[in-house]
Formats: C-alpha cells, structure tokens, sequence
C-alpha cells in the first residue's frame, strides 16, 4: 500500500504534455485526481493507474521514491 494523501505532490513516470512533472493530489479514492503544477490542468485516473505510474513523492522538500516511503503513524 502506498502511502499518499490530499496535498502531497508527487511525480510521475511520464511528465504532463506542458513539460511539468509535478502534480498535486487533490482527491483519492476509487480514482485520484491530480493537478498539474505546471498548468493548473486537473486529470483523473483510476487508483490502479496512478500507483503504477507515480514514482517519487515530496516530503520535507526532497522527492524520494514512494515505494519507500512509509509514514509514521501517529
Ligand atoms: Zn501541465
């Protein structure tokens, strides 16, 4: 299981079209939807696609892989 929630930013295998490969998660769930940090566009994909895709996940301003990433729990 991945962990990632509304708010974090995240790249992903292949950057958007507009030449950015940053995006924000803006809902999670069934599909997870995403926006471009580079042009504000905003896409959906299904949970399924976006795991394969995603690859690296902000944290303390550093991108690190999200397959390593776990959460502490609080
Ligand atoms: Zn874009």
């Amino acid at each position: 299981m991945l962990n990632y929630q509304v708010g974090d930013i995240v790249t992903m295998k292949k950057g958007h079209p507009c030449g950015e490969n940053k995006w924000e998660v803006q809902r999670t769930g069934v599909d997870i939807k995403l926006k471009c940090l580079g042009c504000d566009r905003q896409v959906w994909m299904p949970r399924r696609d976006f795991e394969k895709r995603v690859r690296k996940i902000l944290v303390d301003g550093k991108f690190i892989a999200l397959v390593n990433y776990k959460k502490e729990e609080e």
